[in-house]
């Protein structure tokens, strides 16, 4: 092995050598297309170029693009901001930073217009600046009127010849993003550095980026988590023998998974970045990461590609990722590919807001150090291995630096501006034939529409549903009268058993059958530009067991109907329409109260919003029903609200505002209630991530209910958790490394303290998250007390996926156990639940059938013995008598003594408990008494009816295992998931599982029949 350091040095001697004959070359070379090379009689920023060429670590770390910077007498360069140039050693700008160098670029040139498009949750703002020709910048309205005919062809009557002129005219729009990944650290200085170039550059290669279309840059995505990043690299420097404390923080809610929201639109960014997307009509949507060596075009990567995407697109990513490669190989770079272990499945990622409004998703992963500091990195095998598609790879060992990083960030994204520049025609052509061809779609690929009737039980839901697709910039229509389609003939497969089968002569072809909905329904045709969107998400997924891929890069199912549980209606008939319907802006379920009477009912369909008006009107006195009633001539379900001294006023102000029904009943109905409180809660989050559980506190605080948000640490120092507790939420960490890493957190036995708090070094760190002396310890054993005291005393504790694994194995708990699966393969999917327990409060307003987000969640056994390890079981035992005489059926005999009867085997479901046998009823101290068991309330389904989306492998090990069970534990309950109710905003469905559990957390037991022994 060549000793890497050597090299460098000899290879920078060569570097600074090279640097000096630089002659510049010829504009256009030989193969007709412009150089990649300066203008020669423009001069060079020299104390700029030679801290550049200082901080690049090898000559092969740089290109003819960036390794100069050109010099102006009125544009200030990067470092009149930075105090060095872009990539510097130690030099980590907030956002506020980058927004004053873009601003002063703006003021300084005609090039440049910055644009506010919005803020974040933490009231930071999100900018995109604008640089082109000050002709293209004048004339932008005019422009975007263009392109909005490209992006929608029903202005132009899908005319081909109209769309070529618009074609000619029109300046394409690229738009760069920086930084969604907090720790991924590089892109801000490389793009204010990029900025600057495409305003000030005169060589031939960026005049006709600069002239022939839009760079359009959000220099920082995720703003909220830069600040903290910067915050944690300033504490570093200070700090410099010292570890520092990982960014548990990013953005307020999530961390990575702020990259996995472009389907719900839950988080400002995504909203202010798709906004921004679809309001300049882009067709370019370029995401810069930091994690893989040197640059990695990921968008390529390797399949299953998404099943909705324009085949136009994918082409796209193969001529893109190809000449990437192509031009920055030419380059003498290495490690540049585009095809890897990225599958383009998921429309959850950024980026791909572009893929489903057909523009252009492009990812880059380039290597970044996770600050400024230039380190030593060394790479695993598989990084640095020579492959069929990265024939120059990464080196296995170098010196890396921020400028390195920039400079391939740079350089991969000039030569992909200049490559969709000469192509622009081509482009621009495309991205109006993949928005005809959603236009297009309902009479060739299909549906015709989706319908969600408006005899939904669940009205507010099917609101939520519908805003999100608004927000995807999809139109809804209503129905202004009923009407009818006809459903799709399903094939029926062929039995295997056919030719042995009776049935063979009376099969039948199935008739055609029709559905019919009412007036109001609301229409979402597919015959609009973005129908791509609105298809991805309501239609079912289906990712074979089979398929090449074994390691899928995030879920593979995200139906949003069904985990919302609202009715989406699939329709291919094309019928549908010419249903006479209008465009609806506002959807808004109705709510408010009608009837007579001093009491009020309202009816409970598992609606998160009943939470909220808990919540909002604390006064008022609430039950919940324990039985189905009628009233006013309505039907109740079970745990409807019973509302009996609240002002009518008020209630129908919020019932108005929140999509709720309330009925007036003139008598109090004569059914068992029990109070509906609001519980005081608390929320509890680990040191170790806060990932997962920021999807459960997003959902939370918007639907009003309030709660402490505290840690681990924080349990062991409060004296009686029930004094101020009802309920105690341990939504999942996220990553499990095992329940003592809950309850020792990380080691304290060396290293320093890694604080958590604002500080003068660090003031953005705290935000309104938590903060901490040291994240290092954990739970504790003293705060393990604590919470078995809380739940011994009454309180409720509610677990979910990997703290259900906390609670069951460190023994919060008895008579459930958890296992590993050995074989089975759930992929973030969307799986079937069965009701088993109607009675229990959790399970209030919810059908027999529940469709769940699960992710390879535990299994769970019961048992009624106190210390047993429930059996995990496949399937019923089947007993066959033992060999002896007579036929299958028969008894077998004992010669010389009378025969007898064996008392019957006790038989029970895969959810439940075995039952108790006699023998361990003998001195049964072990033996949980029947209120003391654990109750079932929803199972998973069996195993073929366990897929509804995604991939499902090896079902059977978690078929009709129990879901969601409700352990009763001393005075109080444990409530544990094992599907995750609440996710990334798309499991509205399910979120009531969680909600029911809080408003009912001191009757749990309601409705419960005990077993008789
Ligand atoms: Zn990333």
């Amino acid at each position: 092995m060549t000793d890497s350091r050597n090299v460098r040095n000899t290879a920078l001697g060569i570097f600074s050598a090279l640097f000096l004959i630089l002659a510049p070359s010829p504009a256009t070379a030989a193969d007709g297309e412009t150089a990649p090379a300066r203008d020669p009689k423009q001069a060079i920023d020299e104390p700029y170029t030679a801290k550049i060429q200082k901080y690049t670590t090898a000559p092969y770390f740089t290109s003819p693009l960036v390794n100069y910077l050109p010099a102006s007498n009125t544009v200030p360069t990067p470092e009149a901001v930075l105090g060095d140039v872009a990539g510097a050693p130690g030099v980590l700008p907030y956002a506020k930073d980058v927004y004053k160098y873009m601003r002063m670029l703006e003021k300084a040139s005609p090039r440049v217009k910055v644009f506010s498009i919005g803020t974040t949750e933490e009231g930071r703002e999100m900018i995109a600046v604008a640089v082109s020709s000050p002709e293209n910048l004048k004339n932008l309205e005019e422009n975007r009127a263009r392109l909005a005919k490209l992006a929608d062809p029903r202005t132009i009557k899908l005319d081909d010849a109209e769309a070529d002129k618009l074609v000619a005219q029109a300046v394409p729009v690229y738009y760069i993003t920086g930084t969604i990944h907090s720790p991924e650290t590089g892109a801000p200085t490389a793009l204010m550095e990029l900025a600057y170039r495409l305003t000030v550059d005169e060589s031939p290669y960026i005049q006709e980026i600069r002239d022939g279309m839009i760079t359009l840059i959000t220099p920082v995505v995720e703003v909220d988590g830069r600040d903290r990043m910067v915050d944690i690299y300033r504490w570093h420097l200070a700090h410099p023998k010292d570890f520092y404390p990982p960014l548990i923080y990013w953005g307020k809610y999530v961390a990575h998974d702020n990259n996995r929201d472009a389907m719900g639109v839950t988080l400002k960014l995504t909203e202010n970045v798709l906004n921004t997307y679809v309001g300049w009509k882009a067709q370019v949507l370029h995401d810069l990461h930091e994690s893989v060596p040197y640059l990695y075009d990921n968008t390529v990567g390797d399949g299953p590609y998404n099943a909705w995407v324009d085949p136009i697109l994918t082409d796209e990513w193969q001529m893109i990722g190809a000449r990437n490669v192509a031009d920055m190989t030419k380059f003498g770079m290495p490690g540049v590919f585009t095809h890897g272990d990225f599958d383009t499945w998921s429309p959850g990622y950024l980026m791909f807001i572009a893929a489903m409004h057909n523009g252009i998703s492009r990812l880059y992963e380039t290597f970044g150090n996770g600050g400024a500091d230039t380190q030593e990195r060394t790479l695993d095998p598989e990084e640095y291995s020579r492959t069929w598609f990265r024939q120059n790879p990464p080196l296995p060992k170098t010196l890396w630096s921020q400028r390195d990083n920039n400079n391939y960030e740079q350089t991969g994204l000039l030569t992909s501006l200049h490559y969709f520049n000469e192509n622009k025609r081509l482009f621009l052509k495309n991205f109006y034939l993949k928005a005809k061809r959603s236009v297009m779609k309902p009479a060739a690929e299909g549906p015709a529409a989706y319908v969600l009737p408006t005899d939904e039980p669940r009205p507010g839901l099917q609101a939520e549903l519908l805003r999100v697709l608004q927000k995807q910039a999809v139109e809804i229509s209503r129905a202004k009268s009923a009407f009818t389609v006809s459903l799709p003939v399903k094939k029926e497969k062929p039995k295997k058993d056919a030719k042995d089968s009776k049935e063979t002569d009376k099969e039948k072809k199935p008739e055609p059958t029709t559905k019919d909905f009412p007036a109001g329904s609301y229409i979402i045709r597919m015959d609009q530009p973005y129908a791509r969107i609105a298809d991805a998400l309501l239609d079912h997924q289906y990712w074979s067991p089979e398929d090449p891929q074994k390691t899928p890069y995030d879920d593979t199912g995200w139906t949003f109907g069904e985990l919302f549980g609202v009715q989406v209606v699939r329709v291919t008939d094309l019928k549908v329409l010419d249903v006479a319907m209008e465009r609806v802006v506002n959807v808004h379920a109705p709510g408010g109260v009608k009837g007579s009477g001093a009491v009020f009912a309202i009816n409970n369909n598992a609606e998160p919003a009943l939470a909220t008006l808990r919540y909002k009107m604390k006064d008022a006195g609430m039950e919940a029903a324990e039985e189905p009633f009628e009233g006013s001539g309505k039907k109740f379900n079970r745990g409807s609200l019973v509302i009996r001294n609240g002002s009518r006023a008020d209630l129908d102000h919020a019932a108005n505002d929140l999509g709720l029904q309330v009925v007036a009943l003139g008598t109090v109905p004569s059914v068992k209630t029990h109070p509906v409180r609001a519980a005081r809660v608390a929320f509890v989050h680990t040191w170790l991530s806060t990932q997962t559980e920021g999807w459960w506190r997003l959902a939370l605080d918007d639907l009003k209910i309030p709660y402490d948000y505290i840690s681990t640490q924080t349990i062991a120092k409060i004296d009686d958790l029930n004094a101020k507790y009802d309920v105690i939420l341990f939504p999942p960490v996220g990553y499990f490394p095992g329940p003592t890493a809950i309850i020792n957190g990380m080691t304290t036995a060396w290293g320093n303290p890694l604080p958590w708090k604002n500080t003068p070094e660090t003031p953005n760190l705290v935000g309104k998250n938590d903060s901490t002396d040291d994240m290092r310890p954990g739970l504790g054993w003293d705060g393990l007390a604590k919470l078995q005291t809380f739940v011994q005393k009454g309180g409720v504790l509610l677990t979910a996926t990997d703290t259900s694994r906390f609670a069951t194995e460190i023994g919060l708990v008895a008579g459930v156990s958890t296992h590993a699966s050995e074989h089975m393969k759930i992929v973030g999917s969307v799986v079937g639940t069965r009701l088993v327990d109607s009675g229990s409060p959790l399970a209030y307003g919810y059908d027999e059938k529940v469709a769940a987000y699960c992710d390879n969640g535990p299994i769970f056994s019961l048992s009624s013995i106190a210390g047993a390890r429930g059996r995990r079981r496949l399937g019923n035992e089947s007993h066959t008598r033992a060999t002896g005489r007579g036929t299958a059926d028969d008894p077998d005999f004992t010669v010389g003594r009378p025969a007898t009867e064996a008392p019957e085997e006790l038989t029970s479901e895969i959810w439940e408990a075995p039952p108790v046998t006699d023998e361990q009823r003998r001195n049964g101290f072990r033996v949980i008494p029947p209120a003391n068991r654990a109750r079932v309330i929803f199972r998973y389904a069996d195993k073929k009816d366990l897929l509804i989306s995604g991939l499902v492998e090896g079902g059977d090990e978690i078929a009709q295992h129990p879901a969601v069970v409700d352990v009763p534990a001393g005075k109080g309950h444990v409530v544990l998931f094992s599907i995750n109710p609440v996710y990334r905003g798309e499991t509205r469905g399910t979120y009531s599982m969680v909600l029911n559990t809080i408003l009912n957390f001191d009757s749990l037991d309601a409705g419960r029949k005990l077993a008789e022994k």
